[in-house]
């Protein structure tokens, strides 16, 4: 074999491809719910968009981005996440204008040059929300919401909600500061990543999962201790939201994310059976970040969650969705006069069903083996006899019992056998 799908890569198959749309439409379906829009953005933009956006000292920027100049020698890059895309189409659309702020969700492929690895790769799948225009606590909790419900939609269970404030450039930068110089005392026991990200980031060190660098934390300060009153005042909202409406979560004082727009409020939804890579989705606020791409003042709040991850976990639940279906209707030729027969009879019942053949002009029995490996489940039997009397047998393949209906009649009583309650 010479060609293989690229590493980090892979193709989803027929059988998958069901539950990967099943997923898609629950996701699209709840974020309706909550009065959500769907926006499509393109695959590839500007560099500069990703660097500003994301922030030039981010792991997804600095090592992370497939960027390629063009024949025109621009610099590209296919998009490592969907927030700054968004936030241009906001911009360069004045989507705001009409109704102040708006709900949009968007879902498709990211592309990080990143070590595949189990629930990781170089091109995954997002789905996510954006709420732009809105400070309120209420939108923060309610896109968690959406995040929490498409997960229990979709079936999960095992979930664990963990949640933190990032403050904000008021109180931020007294925090960090506080936060680095401890982290320097202690800097010849942290890892080599933890070491260069002291200077660079030292928020990020606290991502750090090796197990040897976390023993270290326990004692660092935390930025929830350091918030400014307005952020210990959202923070505190938010928390009472989530009680009223009841839904579960921990506080977690070393959550912090791996882009640096995030402002206040950030959460991740995590799926117990997953190890390391155990967060399904993140967000959390990002007020800065319309302005910084050249708007007006605007808070904004979102997440994205990755479809990978979650089929894993299915998975590991035993709780794959099972959305595989057979065909409605497998018809199986006889004779010649049957085969001839079948084109037309396919062609008038795909107007409402779904209709396979076998195409290879084999024997009735080899046409039954491939109904029943198709999953259908009715096979017609069609041949010069029928035709000539104007009716068929029909096998019901899960009963294994025989109809003998009139061709003039199949739609009505396929109608009434497949679809139950539909006048036909
Ligand atoms: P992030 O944009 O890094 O906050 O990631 C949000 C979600 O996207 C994660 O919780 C994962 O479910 C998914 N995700 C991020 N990076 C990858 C990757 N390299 N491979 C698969 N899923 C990913």
């Amino acid at each position: 074999m010479k060609y293989r799908a690229m590493r980090g890569t892979r193709d989803i198959l027929p059988g998958e491809s069901e539950q990967w749309r099943y997923i898609e439409r629950v996701f699209s379906d709840t974020a309706g719910h909550y009065g959500c829009r769907e926006i499509r953005v393109p695959i590839f933009e500007a560099t500069e968009l990703f660097e500003r956006g994301i922030g030039e000292a981010t792991d997804i920027v600095q090592k992370e981005m497939y960027t390629f100049p063009d024949r025109k020698n621009r610099s590209l890059t296919l998009r490592p996440e969907g927030t700054a895309s968004v936030v241009r189409a906001y911009l360069e659309h004045s989507l705001g204008r009409r109704t102040g702020a708006v709900k949009l969700y968007y879902s498709g492929p990211m592309f990080r040059y990143d070590r595949p690895g189990q629930g990781r790769y170089r091109q995954f799948h997002q789905v996510g929300v954006e709420f732009i225009g809105s400070p309120d606590p209420q939108a923060d909790v309610e896109t968690l919401e959406i995040l929490i419900g498409f997960l229990g939609g979709v079936g999960l269970r095992e979930l664990e909600t963990r949640i933190n404030s990032l403050g904000c450039p008021s109180c931020r930068p007294a925090y960090q500061d506080k936060l680095q110089k401890e982290l320097q005392s202690i800097g010849s026991s942290l890892c080599g990543d933890c070491r260069t990200r002291v200077d660079r980031n030292p928020l990020r060190v606290l991502d750090c999962k090796r197990e040897e660098c976390r023993a270290l934390f326990g004692n660092l300060p935390v930025m929830l201790e350091h918030l400014c009153a307005e952020c210990d005042d959202h923070m505190r909202r938010v928390e009472e939201n989530l009680k009223e409406i009841r839904l579960p979560y921990r506080v977690d004082p070393l959550l912090v994310r791996g882009l640096d727009y995030y402002t206040r409020t950030t959460y991740e939804v995590h799926h117990g059976g997953l190890g390391s890579q155990s967060a399904l989705g993140g967000g959390g606020r990002y007020d800065g970040l319309v302005e910084q791409m050249g708007g007006p003042p605007t808070p904004a709040v979102g997440f994205s969650a990755g479809i990978e991850r979650i089929l894993l976990s299915l998975e590991e639940e035993g709780a794959s969705p099972d959305v595989e279906k057979g065909p409605d209707v497998f018809l199986a030729a006889a004779d010649e006069a049957g085969e001839a027969e079948a084109l037309r009879l396919a062609h008038r019942l795909r107007r409402r069903f779904s209709v396979e053949r076998d195409y290879r002009r084999r024997n009735l029995k080899s046409q039954m083996k491939s109904a029943s490996g198709h999953g259908a489940r009715f096979v017609v039997v069609l041949g010069e006899r029928e035709i000539g009397e104007g009716a068929v047998s029909v096998k019901d393949m899960k009963s294994g019992e025989q109809t003998t209906v009139d061709l003039e009649s199949l739609e009505g009583w396929f109608g009434r056998a497949l679809e139950p309650g539909c006048e036909s």
